[in-house]
């Protein structure tokens, strides 16, 4: 072992796992170094557009003062979409403004890492980690092109695809009915523009999840944030459907953008970026081992995400920071082993991050299986049942209704509802029980 490439913490990948992992340990008084691939921290990373407040604050206490926020988001809308029409459901908060915050990754990951170094992580960009080290079954260190590095604990924050953690056999190649593909358009409009047409001033932000329309019947979900002086519009698709129905996703964004309530909010943009990342959608019963001798595995690379509620950072910044102390007792016992470090999978347990996950374990499943129904038939439903309820053309409405209920059965088969209804029963006692 060369004794000058050894330190006390490595921690591969600098996005919100691989930081909070990375400062925690730094402010328990033990050398860290942070490996990323990119050039700068965020250079590679893309996602939808919010952060969460409590996450934020546990890991940097001041972040208010100065991180890159562009808005907070007050306004959650989900948009329901067939052809022509849409209904949505609003909800805002007057009181509780904080609770979430719409940055761009390329600027919060960069700040991240800016305010870790300041705290004594040694950061080192422009280097890929090929290859951890495991000597006598312990990991050891990495390896990159040019050198070898050591270490008594390296943290595993290398994202969804997680190539490390496969080499050591932590975990699996992900699967597709595991992963989502995101696409992603960032589109300029003036800082005035947005806040007409979302209904803001210039510190609100509006989160908005699009179902149906483009992405009927897919287990797919669009969504539109709103930042300082643009708009992110993406969508997020499962791998399996959109290779079983030969769709490529930027195809099915365009179609979303052209339908005239998403366009309506677009108009006269200019696509300032377009990006494309993974997003693991496994949930619990994909998780792989999150810990071995030496190591631990953190964020999107652990399968960390809650897909139905869109928390990804604030489970990668949080596992983060558990591993983080973890290393820290291991030091304190001077044992970097297994048996050590299972207390990183204790103290998820025993947070809101193995707790939602376990909670939502069976949703994607059963989603997966009733996608043409809940994410296609009922929000067309919706939308023409209030076309209906709003429409005065001066024909009776009893007439209407009656009309709209016998399509609703005629267009889908009891054997269907039947299965829906059971689907939709699993759902809530799945969540509840
Ligand atoms: C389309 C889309 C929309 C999303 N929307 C939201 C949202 O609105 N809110 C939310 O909370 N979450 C959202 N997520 C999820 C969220 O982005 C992730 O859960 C989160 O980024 C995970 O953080 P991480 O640090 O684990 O991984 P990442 O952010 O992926 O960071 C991994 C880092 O490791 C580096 N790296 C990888 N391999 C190596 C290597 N071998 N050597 C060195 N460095 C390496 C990468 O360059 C990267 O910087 C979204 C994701 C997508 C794709």
């Amino acid at each position: 072992m060369v004794s000058e490439n050894k330190t006390d913490v490595i921690v591969i990948g600098a996005g919100p796992a691989g930081v909070s992992a990375a400062v925690t340990v730094a402010r328990g008084g033990k050398k860290v170094i942070l490996v990323e691939r990119g050039s700068f921290a965020g250079s590679k990373n893309m996602y939808g557009g919010v952060i969460y407040g409590h996450a934020a604050e546990e890991i940097f206490p001041d972040y208010e003062q100065s991180a890159p926020i562009e808005r907070y988001v007050s306004y959650h809308s989900y948009m329901l979409l067939d052809e022509e029409q849409s209904t949505t459901i609003t909800y805002k908060n007057h009181k509780e403004k904080k609770n979430a915050f719409v940055a761009i990754r390329s600027k919060w990951d960069k700040w991240c890492v800016e305010q870790a170094i300041r705290e004594g992580v040694y950061f080192v960009p422009d280097t890929l980690v090929n290859k951890l080290i495991v000597n006598d079954g312990k990991v050891v260190g990495i390896k990159t092109d040019l050198e070898e590095y050591f270490a008594d604990v390296v943290i595993i924050a290398d994202g969804v695809n997680s190539l490390l953690a496969q080499q050591i056999g932590l975990r699996e190649e992900i699967k597709p009915k595991q992963t989502a593909l995101g696409v992603k358009e960032v589109i300029k409009l003036p800082e005035e523009i947005i806040n007409q047409r979302f209904g803001l001033n210039s510190e609100e932000g509006a989160a908005c999840e699009l179902v149906g329309g483009a992405l009927s019947g897919m287990l797919a979900l669009g969504f539109i944030y709103t930042n300082k002086n643009s708009i992110s519009l993406g969508i997020g698709a499962c791998l399996e459907d959109l290779k079983a129905k030969k769709i490529r996703p930027y195809e099915l964004l365009e179609q979303l953008k052209a339908h005239p309530s998403v366009a309506a909010l677009i108009e006269g943009g200019e696509l300032i970026e377009y990006s494309a990342h993974l997003i693991p959608e496994g949930g619990y019963n994909a998780m792989p081992k999150l810990y071995t001798d030496g190591a631990m595995v953190v964020g999107d690379a652990a399968m960390l995400v809650n897909n139905v509620h869109f928390e990804g950072t604030n489970m990668a910044m949080i596992s983060g920071k558990f591993a983080g102390e973890t290393a820290l007792e291991a030091f304190e016992k001077g044992d970097f082993s297994s048996n050590m470090l299972c207390l990183y999978r204790k103290k998820l347990e025993n947070s809101f991050i193995l707790k939602d996950l376990k909670t939502y374990r069976s949703v994607i499943d059963i989603l997966s299986k009733r996608t043409s129904s809940f994410l296609g038939y009922y929000p067309q439903k919706v939308c023409e049942f209030f076309n209906i309820f709003t429409k005065a053309d001066g024909i009776e409405k009893r007439g209407k209704f009656v009309k709209f209920t016998k399509d609703f059965f005629k267009n889908r088969s009891l054997a269907e509802l039947f299965k829906d209804g059971i689907s939709a029963i699993k759902l809530v006692f799945g969540v509840l029980r």
